[in-house]
């Protein structure tokens, strides 16, 4: 693996607080990056908003705003966690569908070749930049867009299985599976609009568990426990 799109959850952000942030669990995944980015590996990363806010959670306000609210969260999650990894010693820099001043630099493809050339981790914040999607297109359209080899999604969950095990005492884990059954059995391990775009653009996706101990480094360097989903 040469280019990884990493993408983390809002949720695994904020640990057992469910929301906000959890700052040993963010400086965990820092320390990881930083041994794929010493490695040589370009790593971009997404992360969710769910710690903060979910568009379609609100029944009053116009979706449209409330999904604006949704990428914004995203842009602050950025902010907060390329911090962190500053402060373990990586270079990082945001990049976001629209302009947010000086706090972001606007997403471009060539922009983040160069940033990768430097050993900078980029962050791809505020979603696609529209309402009505989330940030699971937003990373499978990323990782088309810089061509990483393969998509890291780090989850609460530590693989896909054929049921939900909080539910299902007897749920089966699979260790491969296309993303044609995913689609097929509707297995939701990302949203059906990213799947599409995933089957279409032949992105494979790792699908592991955030909280095991160094999850992302292991599945880089092949120690991988989770669910591979081919195309
Ligand atoms: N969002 C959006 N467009 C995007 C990405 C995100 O509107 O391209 C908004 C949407 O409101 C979403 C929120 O940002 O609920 C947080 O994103 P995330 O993907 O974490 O949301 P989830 O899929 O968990 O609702």
């Amino acid at each position: 693996m040469k280019r990884i799109l990493l993408k983390l959850s809002g949720e695994a952000l904020a640990g057992d607080k469910k929301t906000g942030f959890d700052e040993p669990t963010v400086t965990k995944v820092a320390s990881q990056v930083k041994q794929l980015v010493d490695k040589g590996i370009d790593v971009g990363i997404v992360i969710g908003g769910g710690n903060f806010w979910r568009g379609r959670s609100s029944e009053t306000i116009d979706r449209t705003k409330a999904d604006q609210i949704g990428m914004l969260a995203t842009v602050m999650n950025c902010i907060y966690v390329s911090e962190i990894f500053r402060s373990v010693g990586m270079m990082t820099q945001i990049l976001t569908p629209f302009a947010c001043g000086s706090f972001t630099k606007l997403f471009s493809k060539d922009r983040v070749n160069k940033y990768f050339e430097k050993g900078v981790v980029s962050f791809f914040a505020g979603g696609t930049g529209h309402p009505y999607f989330s940030t699971d297109t937003a990373t499978v359209l990323r990782a088309i867009e810089i061509e990483a080899d393969v998509i890291l999604l780090a989850k609460s969950i530590d693989g896909v299985y054929d049921s939900d095990p909080k539910d299902n005492p007897n749920a089966k884990k699979y260790d491969e599976i296309t993303i044609q059954e995913v689609i097929d059995k509707k297995l939701g391990v990302v949203d059906m609009a990213a799947s599409i775009l995933c089957m279409e653009n032949k992105m494979p996706m790792m699908v592991f568990g955030l909280n095991q101990e160094n999850s992302i480094v292991n599945t880089v360097n092949g120690n991988f426990t989770g669910t591979k989903v081919t195309v």
